[in-house]
């Protein structure tokens, strides 16, 4: 039984795989004392609804992005800072949710990539500052928002903090966007700029919702989080029927950006479990990822694993000792910095990885050895290939092997029905890019 003693012995050095001394130091800088502060000053702006005050320097969604901007920018000051002010101001127009036209404000930062042949890919995180109350048009009531999403937020703005000084080798950027509870304005906005401006997002994360770890389930869980991604994203009738014929409906780019997520993020967090949720987001409902994800762009959701749902979308009350609204006391700041640690080991292993490698053709059907090959891109950072395995019945892969530098592989006795696999690139200190599923039949 070769087969199954090698698949064995390939999962157990999965799980031993190295870190890099590198992305650890990074990991270890998240303070999670920091992110508190950040969720503690975003609620003290008692509502940063979307149509709320934008005059009080105290109070409101102006308060909000002023003081946000300035945060962003103190980090681009910061000495030895890379960070590029980033800002995407808009009006938009009347709408369901939107009464009269709203100029909103997406704030964050962008850290510029170092490799001149890719300076038009990026990396894109997001939080959403907007917060709401029960009824989605009451600008005036309290609305705290500590985890909806100040959590989002908060990591968003400790990431810039902690990569600040890299060089990774595409951009990554920071943002904080505004009218996600209006309709995924801000978002939307920013997805159709990149989009235009001819970058090109490898992958997109919406944190969103990601700090509370008593559900309303009655289970209390630091340990755990969700990944949502989509299977299958927008797609042209040609690559719906490539698709088809190599049954990728499983693989779309946002799902292997879940599942790297998962692996690279468990691999550097002790005792945390990422399910890959294999469906775009919670049931009829959304986040600045749809965004993304409408323009193209593989993009997925990071969001705790039990919600509270007392706790979102509430008006701040107490009915019957029943406490109701969204409120700093259940940000569990500890837990969001083991969930900013694995995104961070995630987004920097990606940022600073090379290119990843083109048209992967299949071969081999109707034959007992699946053959592959590839086009290696002139980068010279490739140090060699990482083949992903698994059984087509099988969520993760479950075999992950390194190959030299090379543009194919032949698989004996590996049916290609039976399996799916894919191909990412590696440099020499560990770093991944993301893995290329087959786009060409032989
Ligand atoms: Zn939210």
């Amino acid at each position: 039984m070769p087969c199954i003693a090698s698949i064995a012995l390939a999962l157990s050095l999965a799980s031993a795989e190295p870190r890099s001394a590198h992305v650890t130091e990074l990991t270890e800088s998240v303070d999670p004392s920091r992110l508190r502060a950040t969720v503690a000053k975003l609620v003290s702006f008692g509502t940063r609804h979307t149509l709320s005050d934008t005059a009080s320097e105290s109070r409101g969604i102006g308060a909000a992005r002023r003081w946000l901007t300035a945060e962003f920018d103190a980090l681009s000051r910061a000495p030895g800072s890379r960070l590029k002010h980033f800002e995407d101001r808009f009006t938009c127009e009347p709408g369901p949710r939107i009464p009269k036209a709203t100029e909103l404000w997406n704030v964050g930062a962008v850290l510029p990539g170092v490799d001149r042949a890719r300076t038009d890919e990026a990396i894109v995180l997001v939080g959403h500052y907007d917060s709401r109350a029960s009824d989605a048009m009451d600008a005036v009531s309290d609305a705290p928002g500590a985890v909806d999403d100040g959590s989002g937020v908060a990591m968003v703005l400790e990431l810039a903090r902690v990569m600040a000084r890299e060089k990774p080798a595409v951009a990554v950027y920071f943002a904080s966007v505004a009218g996600e509870e209006q309709g995924l304005f801000g978002s939307a906005h920013l997805a159709r700029r990149l989009k235009a401006e001819g970058v090109k997002v490898l992958a997109m994360t919406s944190i969103d919702i990601a700090g509370n770890t008593e559900g309303q389930d009655g289970v209390k869980d630091n340990a755990s989080a969700r990944i949502f991604s989509e299977g299958v994203g927008v797609e042209s009738d040609a690559q719906r029927r490539l698709r088809e014929a190599v049954g990728g409906e499983n693989d779309g780019g946002a799902r292997e950006w879940a599942r790297y997520l998962k692996r690279v993020g468990e691999r550097y967090v002790e005792n945390l479990d990422l399910w890959v949720m294999l469906r775009r987001d919670r049931i009829a409902r959304g986040s600045d990822h749809l965004s993304f994800s409408k323009e193209g762009f593989p993009a997925i959701r990071l969001t705790e694993a039990h919600e509270h749902y007392d706790r979102q979308h509430q008006d701040v009350r107490v009915v019957d000792g029943r406490a109701y609204g969204d409120d700093l006391a259940h940000f569990d700041a500890p837990y969001a910095a083991r969930l900013a640690r694995a995104l961070l080991a995630s987004v920097a292993q990606l940022s600073f990885a090379p290119s990843p490698i083109r048209e992967l053709t299949l071969g081999g059907a109707v034959s007992p050895d699946t053959r592959l090959r590839w086009t290696l891109p002139d980068d010279a950072r490739i140090a060699g290939v990482v083949l992903y395995r698994r059984r087509a019945d099988a969520v993760e892969w479950q075999v992950v092997s390194s190959h030299p530098r090379t543009d194919s592989l032949v698989l004996k006795n590996a049916v290609p029905d039976s399996f799916v696999f894919a191909v990412a690139t590696v440099d020499g200190e560990g770093n991944e890019s993301l893995p290329t599923y087959p786009s060409k039949l032989e």
